[in-house]
């Protein structure tokens, strides 16, 4: 419970830029363009998602040399207000199948476990949950777990929110408690970037407990880090990563790439090199979303199969463990390349249709697309062979 109010403390948290005014129901908010009053309507209407950033996150941002980009990730900008989008753009909403769990690949549960973080991202592709009252958290582990019994196929959950690591340890345990007997479930995945805002969370004496009782009960904890930007991994990060390994807990990276971010292949590559470096695997880059309020991070297709080239010639074969992915609708597509063809090529990497699974496919380019749904299905499928020589041609 400690860590959990540590971050609602002031001298640890929560630099509010928001000045309430209950009688005008105004807000004073500060954007990177500057400070504006907005009433409390225009921002619940614009989904605008609720600032909040750890004090810790500030200064290692301000102190990494990188605050120009890295900025961008927690600022509100005004560009929240005409960015178009959806609000659930990966279909979570259909692939819920009982409140909290979601049920969209046939091996994997995936359980928001809590509407908070540490700090709020501004590209974050569950603004409609993050910072509020949301009724889409588990409100009951019993139901959650009859669930997964019932689906043996289901050998992995996802812990994700919202920020696992918000929780204290005893809740965590809590849930635990209705996971742990599941005989066929093997792992037990927390999804976190509590590790790049408050890494001190991770320093909790009782936490090495949490893990050694998840390997205990045979199953493998992986802690999936989130860190975009080789500027946000901090020296405590890095120490509680290294302590925790020492426990048994495996690590992987997924990052974002997000326009005036990380659109840059040596800051990619210097991130993956570090991640790899202190025992967080590179594992996914994720396209960005078409978020309302998110789509302005959106990186054009042809620029990001650039980057991706590039970080992956500055890499040592044992670093370029990551896969390009867009989280579509569909399923996990994996953006494979731009062909001479001007032919974007992808593969499903996941798919709730498992006979689609690693099949690859193409679609005409188009100048300025950022998602799948930007280029026309002209409905040729493409296998390996095809592939091969459509790019060689
Ligand atoms: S920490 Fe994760 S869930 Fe929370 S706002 Fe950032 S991206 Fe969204």
């Amino acid at each position: 419970m400690t860590n959990l109010v540590q971050l609602k403390r002031p001298a640890h948290s929560v630099a509010v830029a928001a000045e309430p005014d209950e009688e005008t129901r105004t807000v004073v908010m500060n954007f990177l363009e500057g400070r504006r009053t907005l009433s409390r309507d225009e921002l619940r209407d614009n989904d605008i998602t609720r600032y909040q950033v750890t004090k810790f996150y500030q200064e290692q941002i301000r102190k990494s040399g990188y605050f120009e980009q890295l900025k961008h990730i927690v600022e509100p900008s005004l560009q929240e207000f005409q960015s178009p989008g959806r609000l659930d753009t990966s279909g979570e909403g259909d692939n819920t199948v009982v409140p909290g769990l979601q049920h969209k690949y046939k091996q994997t549960g995936l359980l928001l476990v809590t509407d908070r973080c540490a700090s709020y991202c501004r590209y974050c592709f569950r603004k409609r949950i993050v910072g509020k009252t949301s009724d889409e958290i588990a409100p009951d582990y019993w139901e959650v777990a009859e669930y997964i019994r019932a689906h043996p196929e289901m050998n992995n959950v996802l812990l994700s929110g919202g920020d696992p690591f918000v929780l204290s340890t005893e809740k965590l345990h809590r849930i635990m408690d209705h996971l742990l007997p599941i005989p066929h479930l093997t792992s037990i995945r927390f999804g976190t970037k509590t590790i790049a805002f408050y890494p001190p969370r991770f320093a909790d004496p009782e936490l090495p407990g949490l893990f050694e009782r998840i390997l205990k009960a045979g199953k493998t904890p992986l802690i999936v880090t989130h860190f975009d930007h080789i500027g946000e991994i901090s020296e405590e990060a890095e120490n509680n990563i290294k302590k925790l390994r020492g426990v048994g807990v495996q690590f992987l990276n997924q990052s974002v790439l997000l326009g005036k971010v990380n659109d840059d292949p040596k800051i990619l590559a210097d991130t993956f090199q570090k991640c790899h470096s202190i025992g967080t695997q590179p594992y996914y880059l994720f396209q960005g979303r078409p978020v309302k309020g998110a789509s302005h991070f959106q990186v054009p297709l042809r620029r990001g199969v650039e980057i991706v080239r590039e970080v992956n010639q500055r890499l040592a074969g044992i670093q370029k463990t990551f896969k390009y992915i867009m989280s579509h609708y569909t399923g996990k597509i994996e953006i494979l390349d731009l062909g001479d063809d001007n032919r974007l090529y992808l593969r499903y990497h996941q798919c709730k249709h498992v006979e689609k699974i690693g099949k690859m496919f193409s679609r005409p380019y188009r100048e300025g697309a950022y998602w799948l749904d930007d280029l026309t299905d002209d409905t040729q499928v493409v296998h390996r062979p095809e592939y091969i020589s459509a790019v060689a041609s």
